[in-house]
């Protein structure tokens, strides 16, 4: 077993945690973006939100909010980040599952650039037909 967030839930691999139940585990990030920085991940291995089982998947959205919101408030944030990175080229570093949650204050300059496009025109209509179709 090669993977460190299946070893943090095998216990073998140390973890600051946060919440636990049967299927989800929450923990602070080692690296933290902000404090409280929180991981949510399914017990179960799997590496992206696609190849998620629906019953891991479900069983970890419906405590994600309150996670969130528990964080937010015991670091008195101003809003929260949920961020999930899928792939390396969208920044996955551990190829487990998992969800940031991560506290925001006003003005703190996190994430300060958000390269927001436009579509051309006739653009948005061609993207939104393949996704359909791919649906
Ligand atoms: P990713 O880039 O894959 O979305 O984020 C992985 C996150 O896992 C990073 O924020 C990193 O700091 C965190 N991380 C990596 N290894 C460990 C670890 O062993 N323990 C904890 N608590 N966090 C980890
Ligand atoms: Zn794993």
């Amino acid at each position: 077993m090669d993977c460190i967030f299946c070893q943090i839930v095998a216990g073998s691999i140390p973890c600051t945690k946060i919440y636990e139940d049967e299927m989800v585990l929450a923990f602070l990030d080692i690296a933290p973006v902000s404090a409280g920085h929180t991981l949510v991940i399914p017990k179960e291995h799997c590496d992206e939100v696609h190849n998620c089982s629906e019953k891991y998947f479900e069983a970890l959205t419906s405590v994600l909010p309150k996670i969130a919101l528990a964080v937010s408030d015991a670091v008195s944030a101003d809003g929260y980040n949920v961020l999930c990175n899928n792939g390396r080229a969208a920044g996955q570093l551990v190829e487990h599952l998992h969800f940031h949650i991560i506290p925001r204050m006003a003005g703190d300059g996190v994430f300060s650039h958000w390269p927001a496009g436009k579509y051309p025109p006739g653009k948005a209509d061609e993207v939104a037909k393949k996704i359909r179709k791919s649906l």
